[in-house]
């Protein structure tokens, strides 16, 4: 068996490691680094510069120099609108997609193409240490990627000609690291704030299982935006001396942007950092300088929003996985931004834990992917990893309704069938809508696609039996089925790059949930209310003709006055008053059935007023548009 390596592709930096005699070691690439920035460069001889010498040269070449590209990869370009102001390249939309241009090349590459050189590097230094060719990786995503962002990053691997066995999170892989030589039951808390992503994540490890129970994070955070507070005040502060904003040109923003990342490490060791930046613009009274003297404390004032950002996501991750502070044996620290002394404390306060730093947060999450190679060559016996959904998955019911099929934070993979109907007689279609998200009303969800099943024999509504089929495979990748159990007619759809969830959206839709949870809850049981009603008022009706002749006349006529005064009510939005009065149809229905049977002088051998399919249905399609 050929040896399948681990790659942590980073934001800022990645790192490939191993399983060698049974032990994982990180590879060290071509220049002797144990990581490798991901940043990818062309020259102006048209030549591909990728790791640290493509970042080297940054400073003088920012059009064509490519950085936190994972930022944009599986993503449209709405999402990332605001964030393409951010960084010194040109990013434009090829219909919705994220492309980005070299101005040396003539020509636009992708977010996946230019991952794939990164990839590409890592799988080649590997092969060179290893002294044989790689072809097969495992590679870790932020936890909350979505189905998208991680096709992509298979996409990725593609082009870089390496097959991309497992798609793992970046928190578990690092639990994973953290826990092989675990024996006990353990409640950890993974805190990983790299260069460019935030992920926070409870897990349950012990006896080679490793269980998330809950995961939540923000793509958008990290040591990028602790540089970019530092690159504004420095701007800010040589704009009030000089007049001129140094983030209105390229090369000086990427020299500031260097200088804040190197002031920012330092201060994580020292108090203050000297910032000095030589010739760093010209104006008419000659050559500028900047030096300026940054204070720790200055640093964390300015850092203060990020920091908060930081807390609310532990508090959140803590909440879902319901653990107080004395229910973590653990808290791990991951990624080079773990390391800001104001981030080390807020850790410590907001889970009441010391945070264990013994393993090194740049390669622990490569070390968790090369075990999970190790796991699928064979090679580690012996742990069993289980993930979870980071959002809820449903389908659009009568009435815009969301029906979860996949609540958040099942442990994948996972698979969930239940059993749909027709809402009109003689419906021969159905559209199942796929949702993402924590609402209940379609329309305040994630529309992730839809699909059509036609050819479903005509029949009375609520009779057709239609399976629908949720399977999300072990890199989260969703495929929905549906099946007509009459007719055996099946359609099925795998979700992948139709629509994209940014993590902002994902995190949002969270706490619009909990914002909106009591206001949803009454829509819903509005429409509910008014589906049972009409459901009601159909089988009244069908009653009403069958029975004619069998009921006395007084108690049809009762039913049929109540059944118009529920038709009625169901005009208005008074849910209070169609509940009332749905009860009065079936009280009057029971009525008229009693009749039917005093008439008859016989016992009821079955409940007609009763849901006729009510072992099945568990809520009904829409009609689908024609
Ligand atoms: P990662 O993506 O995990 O490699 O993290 C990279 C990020 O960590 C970059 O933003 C670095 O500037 C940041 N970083 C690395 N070392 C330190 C340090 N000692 N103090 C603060 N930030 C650091």
């Amino acid at each position: 068996m050929t040896k399948v390596i681990g790659i942590d592709l980073g934001t800022t930096n990645s790192c490939a490691s191993v399983m060698e005699g049974g032990k994982p070691t990180v590879i060290a690439n071509a220049e002797g680094l144990r990581t490798t920035p991901s940043v990818v460069a062309f020259t102006k001889n048209k030549d591909q510069l990728v790791g640290q010498i493509a970042k080297r040269q940054a400073v003088m070449n920012p059009e064509n120099t490519f950085g936190s590209v994972k930022r944009f990869i599986g993503r449209r370009t709405e999402e990332v609108e605001t964030e393409s102001k951010e960084v010194p390249y040109n990013v434009e939309s090829v219909g919705s997609k994220v492309k980005i241009k070299s101005t040396w090349m003539g020509k636009s590459f992708s977010p996946e193409e230019i991952s794939a050189n990164v990839l590409r590097k890592l799988a080649d230094d590997a092969s060179k240490y290893l002294g044989e060719t790689v072809t097969q990786a495992v590679v870790t995503v932020p936890a909350y990627f979505n189905d998208s962002q991680r096709q992509a990053t298979k996409d990725a691997g593609k082009i870089a000609g390496l097959e991309i066995l497992r798609i793992i999170n970046e928190p578990t892989a690092a639990a994973l690291a953290y826990g092989l030589d675990k024996k006990d039951a353990e409640k950890i808390l993974i805190f990983d704030l790299g260069g460019g992503t935030f992920d926070v994540s409870i897990l349950e490890v012990g006896d080679g299982v490793f269980e998330v129970i809950s995961t939540c994070g923000d793509a958008h955070l990290g040591g990028d935006n602790f540089d970019k507070v530092l690159v504004d005040h420095m701007a800010e502060t040589f704009k009030k001396e000089e007049g001129v904003d140094l983030r209105k040109d390229a090369q000086a923003l990427q020299r500031l942007t260097e200088a804040a990342e190197k002031a920012k490490i330092e201060l994580s060791s020292a108090t203050q950092s000297e910032v000095n930046l030589p010739f760093i613009t010209a104006t008419a009274d000659g050559p500028k300088h900047l030096t300026m003297t940054v204070t720790r404390g200055k640093f964390e004032e300015l850092a203060t929003n990020l920091i908060d950002r930081c807390k609310q996501l532990i508090q959140q991750a803590m909440k879902d996985a319901k653990a107080s502070k004395s229910d973590l044996n653990e808290v791990v620290m991951v990624g080079g931004s773990s390391r800001i002394p104001a981030v080390l404390e807020l850790v410590k306060v907001a889970t009441g834990q010391e945070p264990n730093q013994t393993v090194n947060p740049d390669e622990v999450v490569s070390i968790g992917a090369a075990i999970q190679g190790g796991v699928l060559s064979g090679e580690v016996k012996d742990i069993l990893l289980l993930d979870v959904t980071p959002l809820s998955l449903g389908v659009e019911t009568m009435g815009s309704v969301v029906n979860v099929m996949v609540p958040r934070n099942t442990t994948i993979p996972t698979h969930k069938t239940e059993i749909y109907s027709t809402a009109m007689d003689g419906q021969t279609t159905v559209e199942i809508h796929i949702l993402q998200g924590e609402r209940q009303m379609v329309s305040d969800n994630k529309s992730l696609g839809t699909f059509r099943l036609d050819g479903i024999p005509a029949a009375p509504r609520g009779v057709p039996q239609v399976e629908v089929a949720f399977d999300i495979d072990a890199n989260g990748i969703l495929s929905v089925t549906a099946k007509d159990k009459g007719s055996g007619k099946e359609q099925s759809v795998t979700i992948s790059g139709a629509s994209t969830l940014s993590d902002n959206e994902v995190k949002q839709m969270v706490m619009d949930a909990e914002t909106n949870a009591d206001s949803d809850q009454r829509k819903r049981k509005a429409i509910d209310t008014k589906n049972q009603a009409e459901s009601l008022i159909y089988q009244a009706e069908k009653q009403l003709v069958e029975l004619e002749n069998k009921v006395t006349p007084e108690s049809k006529t009762k039913v049929e006055l109540v059944l118009t005064e529920l038709k009625e009510t169901l005009q208005t939005d008074n849910t209070q008053q169609i509940e009332e009065r749905l009860e009065g149809v079936k009280t009057a229905l029971m009525e008229m059935g009693e009749t039917l049977y005093s008439r008859q002088g016989e016992t009821p051998q079955s409940e007609e007023a009763n849901d006729e399919n009510d072992d099945v249905i568990d809520a009904e399609f829409v009609e689908s548009p024609k």
